[in-house]
This record gives structure tokens, sequence and C-alpha cells, in this order.
């Protein structure tokens, strides 16, 4: 795809569109601000984002361990005319603010910074070789299989690119670099030392993710829900031991918990309503040793994943009425559950979704512009969307022919470098159209 040609403005232009164009500003639907030369302005920092793509790929640190790339994205900020820091607790994360020459919104933009422990398995140059040990002390390969050293160098390009013409710049963007976003905690950990609060409370924060089933040279979005909450629980269902020929002389575990990982099942399909998303699903059922010998229990893991607060807390109160009251019909004694609450929904503020919308079809065309229905996994970036209007999208990193294939968390993960330069370019236009507002 030829994207110059795409962004080119219409040769043609029919005599009531002034009118129209005047209408529309004195509506206040567009903005009054003339829109930098982007494409050219962004090309210029290019090589050095891709350099920085490269060496944040083939360093890449575990979560809550972003050690080094903390040091080199300081470093990189440090250079970028307009830049403070914004003191505080962030852990392996950092905080900065562009200052724009105008008076206007504080916009924030997110980026999460760590890696999975998984082994590359690319021929890239600058694969990673780096290795970690896990905290039960597995030794791992550390790979940036999810993509977050695009998300890191994209947003240095694209603030590299808005320091550039940040005298006709309006307000002031907020830069959080994120540790920890696999693990769920990093946007915890930062709200929970003060990232919002008082003047840094910015109007909406906004963020994107590479995108392994969308092509190059695409964006994708989706309106309202877009992840969801990643909650579950870890099970013991007790019963009383004994010989496998005479059951009647025990209480069996292991039939007990079959019934329950059917019910959990039903809950799903006979009790909720199917216009509000639900997912109970048993990844881990474990008990007994031998096939003659009733166990004393069996201990059942599930995740659970739903988007509006009502369904989650009712999927709660079902599981533990389903385990309870079989349990008890059986004659077993109480079950132990764990039930959590983990990363909460992600919503996409519908108003900037549509705002981002209309940049997306000026810089890509509409033919390029996706809309995704919600997805079922989770992202943290939810809770700053808790907090203030968010909106994540997404950008597709695809190699042309590949979006079948292509999978995050996989060793053969590999997006299409080109991501870079049109990301820089499209973070950079959004982020405008929002300060410019
Ligand atoms: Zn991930
Ligand atoms: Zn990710």
């Amino acid at each position: 795809m030829d994207l110059m040609k795409i962004s080119t403005t219409p040769r043609y232009a029919p005599r009531g569109a002034f009118l129209f164009v005047l209408m529309l500003l004195i509506s206040g639907v567009v903005s009054a601000a003339e829109i930098p030369d982007f494409e050219a302005t962004a090309k210029e920092f290019e090589k050095q984002t891709i350099k920085d793509r490269r060496w944040l790929h083939e360093n890449p640190e575990l979560s809550n361990r972003e050690i080094k790339t903390q040091a080199y994205l300081a470093k990189a900020l440090a250079e970028i005319p307009g830049i403070t820091f914004v003191e505080g607790d962030w852990g392996t994360g950092l905080v900065a603010k562009l200052h724009g020459g105008k008076p206007g919104p504080l916009v924030a933009w997110r980026a999460d910074m760590d890696a999975l422990p998984i082994t590359e398995d690319t021929d890239l140059s600058f694969r990673s070789t780096c290795r970690d040990t896990l905290r039960d002390g597995r030794a791992v390969g550390v790979m940036h299989a999810c993509g977050h050293d695009l998300h890191m160098s994209i947003a240095l390009g694209a603030i590299r690119t808005l320091a550039a013409v940040r005298e006709d710049m309006p307000g002031t963007l907020l830069i959080i670099f994120q540790p920890a976003e696999e693990t769920g905690d990093g946007a915890h950990d930062m709200l929970a030392a003060g990232l919002f609060s008082g003047e840094n409370k910015p109007r909406c924060v906004l963020a994107f993710h590479d995108h392994p089933t969308i092509a190059y040279g695409q964006v994708g979005s989706c309106s309202g829900w877009s992840t969801a909450n990643v909650d579950g629980f870890r099970l013991t269902v007790k019963g009383q031991g004994g010989h496998g020929a005479y059951p009647h002389r025990s209480i069996d575990p292991v039939s007990l918990a079959a019934k329950m990982v059917l019910a959990f099942n039903d809950i799903v399909a006979r009790e909720i309503d199917v216009n509000h998303h639900a997912v109970i699903s048993v990844g881990r059922i474990e008990g007994g040793a031998k096939g003659n010998v009733i166990p004393d229990e069996v201990r059942i893991e599930a995740t659970v994943r739903t988007h509006d607060e009502d369904t989650r807390k009712a999927v709660r109160a079902k599981v533990e009425r389903v385990v309870r009251s079989l349990a008890e019909s059986v004659g077993a004694p109480e079950p132990e559950l764990n039930y959590y609450f983990g990363t909460p929904a992600g919503y996409n503020d519908p108003e900037l979704v549509e705002q981002a919308r209309a940049v997306f079809r000026r810089v890509l065309g509409s033919e390029n512009v996706i809309t995704y229905p919600p997805g079922m996994g989770g992202e943290d970036f939810s809770r700053y969307g808790q907090v203030v209007p968010g909106f994540q999208f997404r950008i597709g990193v695809a190699p042309p022919g590949q979006e079948n294939t292509m999978s995050l968390h996989s060793p053969q993960f590999n997006a299409d470098e080109r991501s870079v330069g049109l990301g820089m370019r499209l973070v950079a236009e959004v982020l405008w159209d929002q300060l410019n507002r």
C-alpha cells in the first residue's frame, strides 16, 4: 500500500466545501489549528527510532525488572527538547512531560515496557539471547514477544515528532512508560503512587497495542468494552478418601469436582444474559495418585472473563452458590474457594474513539481503518480508563499475507518493522488532535 498516495489532499474541492468547513470550525467540530506535516517530520526521526526499537528488542527485561530499559528511555527522553521528568515512586517506570508553546489540555500517552519469559526463535539480527531466572528458580529466555519494544520506540518517535513542532503545540503531553503490564500490576502501582493526582490528572489517556492479525498499514479500534475483567478462582474440593472398590465408604471429590466443572459451564449457558459476555474456563484440575484410590481432595483453577461490573459480580455469586450447594448435596466438607478480581475490563470512551477514527481515516484512508468486536483478553491500560476517559487502539504489525498466522506471546513473533515509522506518525497525529481540543 502506498501511504503517501492515500494521505495526499484531494485535488477536487467542491465550491460549497469552504462554507461547510467554516460552519464546522464555528461549531467546533474540527480544530482551527493547522495540522503540521507529520508525515515529513516523523520521517526525520524514523531511523533513530528503528535503532531504539532494535536495542529494546535485543535487551528485553521481565516485569518489574526493567532497569536497563528505564535507563535507556530516560537517556533518550532527556535528549528531546521540551521534556521535563515528573518525580515519583514509579518503580522501574518513568513519567515525563512534553510542554507545548501554547495553552491547552493535559493529554496522557502510555507505553508499557516489560517482556515475557519466552526464548526467542526468530532469525532477526537483533533477536534476544537474554536469559533470566523466575522466582521459582526456573531459568528462562526473555523476549519482547508482546511487542512492547514497538510500544516504547513508537512512543519515543512520536514524542520526537511532536517536540519538533512544540512551539505550535497546545497543552502538555504526559508521557507514561509503565512497567509490569504482563503481570497486571504496573498500572495499578503507578496510579497508587499518585500518577494522576493533582495537576497531573489528564483530560484523557491514550495508548495502542500492536496487533498480530491486522496487516501493517491498518489500524483497528473498538468502541465501548474492548478488553475483559480478568478474574478467576482457585478451588479445593474436599471429600473423604478411601479404596476405589468401596466408594460408598468415601466421599468422592473427583466425582464432585466433575459435577462442578459442568455446573460452571451451565452458569454461562443458562444463567447469564447472552448480551452480557461471560466466560468460565477451568484450565487446571488436579487430584489423586492412582486409579483405585479415592483422594481426599481435588484442586481446580479457573479463569473468569466478563465485561460489565454487574455480570462480573453475578458470576462470582453463582460460582460460590454452585460450589457450596453441590458439596452439600453429597455430604462433602465445605470446599475452599479463593475467588479473586484481577485486571478490570477496558472501556474505550466512544467520543475519543470517534475523534481518533477521523484522524485514522485522514492518515490511512477509510479502507484501512478496521472496527473489531470486544475481546475477552486483558490489558491493565483499563485501570487508567477508570480514572479518566481512555482509548487504546491497535496498530497492525502483520507482514502482508501473515495476518492469519502471527501470534503475540509466541517465540516466532516477528512484527513488520515498517510499523515503527507509520506508528510514530499515527500516534503524533492522534495526540496533536487531542491536544487541540
Ligand atoms: Zn502480552
Ligand atoms: Zn502486551
